[in-house]
């Protein structure tokens, strides 16, 4: 975690001389701004890749739905008050129901946050406030704030959370991940809940949805049975007055615009609404494997696999339960079809890798660690690399991977310290 925060010094730093006035794309307003458009560009570009990576990857199973997710972000974009911003939008593979915008325009949304809304419009209410946060420039000004600079100091890592499975984000890629956890200000929520009602409008939406959303998230929040998801909301705090204020909001845009796009939302959400039954039981298998319950986590993880066969993470989970179990080979397998389902995601990689290297599988252990360190680099993976290069009697090497992992704090960077300690005094005798 140095490296981050030498990075975000560095940044601040580099800054300071470049001070000025700019004026706000969506408000007009004349405002103080130490980090100019092209910086914010560089960053949301560095950082899209892996923050879609600790989030969760991907929802792979559904193009269909990327495509309509990215149809209805892009026509609430063009009529934005930035619309030549390189938007994306994707849809995550997590059962959390929340949604996220990096710098210029990098937005995405939970298929666990699309399964709680209506139509398309409920929708486009959450696409234009997150648009508003990447238009208004938001996240440049918590940077400059000190906000972002003062969680990354705190949480000294992020802690990526994927079942049992804790693992630290190494360096400047943790940046994005801790912008979505970052909370907004009370201002920057309301702006973007006020705007975002004009870009709804303007595309043709019932900005009434806004308000509806804000009531749906308002009881999401106060619902007990979900505060076992620790990042419920916490960068966009829900609130009785932001729902006072989007339904002043919306008489005052009229009744012009109104579209709702029930049935064009059930289309296009219908394959999501069929597995949730698969993810339901995928969820409570975790919580059963959090809490020790090994025989109730591999129930449930056997009835997600029979209500979608062809879910990654769910092979991933039982090869996690069959490692617990003591079955190595019944976990190498699962975490095979986990890989061959989503090659492109960092987690499972990281498990084959790491099953493979204690296997005495190093070489292969060694391709999945690196292309999973490229997705997102971790301090589990640069151990287990430092791990599976020893056992390649690559020294030299291992001593890097283990000085990397040991940046990252916590258990594993302990871990890695010492072994790094150890290697380099061995290799001084030599
Ligand atoms: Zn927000």
């Amino acid at each position: 975690m140095a490296r981050l925060i030498l990075n975000i010094t560095v940044l601040i730093l580099s800054l300071l001389g470049l001070q000025g006035c700019a004026t706000n794309p969506v408000t007009g307003k004349s405002q103080f701004m130490l980090i100019s458009e092209s910086q914010e560009r560089q960053l949301g570009a560095e950082q899209y890749g892996p923050t879609i990576q600790s989030q969760g990857g991907q929802y792979y199973l559904d193009p269909d739905l990327q495509v309509y997710v990215r149809q209805v972000g892009e026509k609430l974009a063009r009529v934005s008050d930035q619309p030549d911003l390189p938007y994306e939008f994707v849809v995550i593979n997590s059962s959390i129901p929340n949604a996220w915008a990096l710098p210029s325009g990098k937005i995405a949304i939970n298929r666990g946050l699309l399964t709680e809304m209506e139509d398309e419009a409920q929708l486009a209410a959450v696409l234009s406030h997150e648009i508003v946060h990447a238009a208004a420039r938001h996240s440049a000004q918590r940077l400059q704030q000190g906000l972002l600079l003062n969680a990354g100091l705190a949480g000294l890592g992020i802690m990526v959370s994927d079942n049992d499975f804790r693992d630290i984000i190494l360096g400047g890629a943790a940046v994005g991940a801790t912008l979505t956890i970052a909370k907004y200000g009370r201002g920057h929520e309301l702006e973007s809940d006020a705007y975002g009602m004009e870009y709804m409008a303007r595309a043709g939406y019932d900005p009434q949805a806004a308000v509806e959303l804000q009531e749906i998230f308002v009881k999401l929040a106060g619902d007990r049975e979900s505060s076992w998801f620790d990042g419920l909301f916490a960068s966009h705090p829900p609130s009785q007055e932001r729902v006072a204020r989007n339904r002043d909001k919306a008489q005052q845009l009229g009744t012009s615009a109104r579209f709702r796009g029930k049935a064009e939302y059930a289309r296009a959400t219908a394959a999501l609404r069929k597995r949730i039954p698969a993810y339901k039981a995928y969820d409570e298998g975790v919580k059963a494997l959090s809490e020790g319950n090994i025989q109730a986590a591999l129930g449930k993880t056997e009835e997600a696999i029979r209500l979608e066969p062809e879910e990654a993470m769910f092979y991933a989970l039982r090869g996690d339960i069959h490692q617990k179990l003591g079955d190595e080979q019944k976990a190498l397998a699962d975490y095979n079809r986990a890989v061959e389902l989503y090659p492109e995601h960092y987690a499972y990689l990281l498990k084959r890798g790491t099953a493979r290297q204690q296997q005495g599988l190093n070489e292969l252990a060694l391709q999945d660690l690196q292309k999973s360190a490229e997705l997102l680099p971790t301090s589990l993976a640069y151990y287990a690399m430092g791990e599976a290069a020893l056992g390649l009697e690559a020294h030299q090497q291992a001593l890097q991977y283990f000085q990397i992992a040991s940046e990252g704090g916590g258990e594993t960077g302990q871990m890695a310290r010492d072994r790094a300690q150890t290697l380099a005094r061995q290799l001084r005798r030599q």
